[in-house]
């Protein structure tokens, strides 16, 4: 059944991990190890081809619970993530307020919303609420679509601004939650409203 309901992009993706599948524990430990030293420091697009295969090995890795076997040392700046134990990586999405930070390895929160610092908070906060309403638009339904008219338009505009909020999530909003993480990852894409990581030029 899970395979049924896997999309052609959750298959290349599949495909594209088997190249750490054939990685013992010890080797795919080291890996992930000496690429969490080398994502240090910076706040990564989740497109970033190197958060890719992070994200792929880290997967895996989580699956074979390599993180509670201790087969090497992490970058002291990391912390353990109380989710799964593993290195906390946060990813910072558009959900952030109900969703808290994402976990690169288990996929669970692993920093919830209200345990971010207050200056963090304060920073976030409006620039989700201000990003709930635009990516709405994307999901609304027929009466919606109708009472507003125009809905090709509407939606272009909620693009347009969805661009411009993703920019600031960049721009502004990552490189604070790096004066409190040794790095972290933003979303750089909506794909309900079809802006893609290119479209966020920073
Ligand atoms: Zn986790």
């Amino acid at each position: 059944m899970a395979q049924m309901s896997e999309s052609p992009i959750d298959r290349l993706w599949r495909e594209y991990s088997a190249v750490f599948r054939d990685f013992d524990d010890l080797t795919l430990a080291r890996w992930l190890a000496q690429t969490l030293g080398q994502l240090e420091g910076r706040a990564w697009r989740l497109s970033h081809p190197l958060l890719g295969a992070y994200r792929l090995a880290a997967q895996l890795a989580h699956d074979r619970q390599i993180w509670l076997k201790r087969l090497v040392n992490t970058p002291p700046a990391y912390v353990e993530a109380p989710c799964c134990r593993a290195p906390l990586l946060p990813l910072l999405t558009r959900d952030v307020i109900d969703s808290g930070f994402i976990c690169q390895h288990c996929g669970d929160a692993c920093v919830p919303f209200d345990d971010t610092a207050p200056e963090l908070q304060k920073i976030i906060r409006p620039w989700a609420e201000s990003y709930a309403p635009v990516h709405a638009v994307a999901h609304w339904d027929d009466a919606q679509r109708k009472r507003e008219g125009n809905y090709d338009g509407k939606f272009e505009e909620a693009a347009d601004r969805a661009e411009d909020l993703l920019v600031m999530a960049g721009r502004e909003i990552a490189p604070r939650i790096l004066d409190f993480y040794p790095a972290v990852v933003w979303e750089d894409q909506d794909e309900c409203l079809e802006v893609r990581p290119e479209d966020v030029e920073l």
